[in-house]
């Protein structure tokens, strides 16, 4: 087994030069991203960083927002309610698929993908909208640990040309699923997803998640713990559209995707992981993310059904606690 800062330097230097996918060019804005742009982070449940590459650059969040979001949401609502409204089947769709709505219950399918994503957001609670923004800023704040920020012409590109995202919100007030303040969701929705973050922001929301809802760095609880495995069961089975089913056979570990180029994957007790490369495929996933986290996953024995006694895993972090340390820029 390799030393995770060696392994991840090379991890760095072997996809570098991989260029195939594209930048996401449906929210305009996204299309000025730089396509050389790769990072790796990882956060262990200690608090142990280690990094690669480009992992202080900002981007918006995009998708990964759901996850955190949908945890807000069960707060809020509370699981039963949140069941009601929304499922937690994969679609084996693509993200944006204008819905399948279940027969009987009319429920978008998870809120891993956009239609579920929405009733999410109209699920926050809030005196008015700039009520539920703030509170879902400083739900934001809690994960990352520092003052949080919305990237302002991404949402506004979003905003004007989401009319996909629109048509779905359509469907769910049709339904019932959301309440006819129909602009006011989706704003809060394209606020969420134009949230800045950096690669290293990612690795400590994951690891977050990995650390039973508690920021690993500051020790704050940023969502409760009883709501952590209703967060990382539709991650797991969802949170990669339709390439979930691939993802779960081949990396093994709970993970979303954006389509700014982020993935994030969590190893329950261990670690948060985020890779970053905007370049993305046909399914809206990193191409560079699924081949590291491929090639992570492989070295360090972290699919969650590998045998506990083949498992080797770099987490054993006496072994790395006097290495731990920043890669590159
Ligand atoms: N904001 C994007 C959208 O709603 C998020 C999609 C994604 O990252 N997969 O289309």
């Amino acid at each position: 087994m390799s030393d995770l800062p060696e392994f991840i330097e090379h991890l760095y230097e072997k996809y570098r030069l991989l260029d195939s996918g594209s930048l996401a060019s449906y929210i305009p804005e996204l299309t000025k991203a730089d396509p050389n742009w790769f990072a790796i982070s990882i956060v262990t449940k200690e608090g142990e960083v280690f990094q690669v590459g480009d992992s202080q650059e900002h981007f918006t969040i995009q998708s990964i927002s759901k996850v955190f979001v949908y945890g807000m949401a069960l707060e809020d609502c509370n699981r039963q309610i949140l069941l009601e409204k929304i499922g937690v089947e994969p679609t084996g769709d693509p993200f944006n698929s204008v819905i399948r709505l279940d027969e009987n219950s009319k429920r978008p399918d998870n809120p891993m993908v956009n239609a579920g994503a929405i009733a999410t957001a109209g699920l926050i609670k809030g005196s008015s909208a700039t009520d539920k923004l703030n509170r879902m800023l400083n739900m934001f704040r809690r994960y990352i640990g520092h003052d949080v920020f919305i990237d302002a012409p991404v949402f506004m590109s979003e905003r004007a040309t989401g009319h996909r995202n629109r048509a779905l919100a359509n469907l769910l007030l049709n339904f019932g699923i959301i309440d006819n303040n129909i602009d006011e969701i989706l704003d809060l929705y394209f606020q969420q997803c134009s949230l800045v973050v950096n690669c290293h922001d990612l690795a400590v929301m994951a690891a977050t998640l990995a650390n039973r809802g508690i920021n690993p760095i500051t020790k704050q609880q940023a969502v409760k713990s009883c709501y952590i495995r209703d967060i990382l069961s539709v991650m797991h089975t969802c949170g990669m559209y339709n390439y979930a089913g691939e993802w779960a056979y081949r990396v093994g570990i709970p993970a979303k995707s954006g389509v700014s180029g982020g993935i994030i994957g969590v190893i329950p007790d261990k670690a948060g992981i985020a890779v970053f490369s905007p370049l993305i495929d046909k399914r809206g996933n990193s191409v560079r993310g699924i081949k590291v986290f491929e090639d992570l996953s492989d070295e360090f024995d972290l699919h969650l059904f590998d045998s506990p006694l083949e498992k080797c895993s770099f987490l054993d972090i006496s072994k790395h606690s006097k290495e731990s340390m920043v890669i590159g820029n």
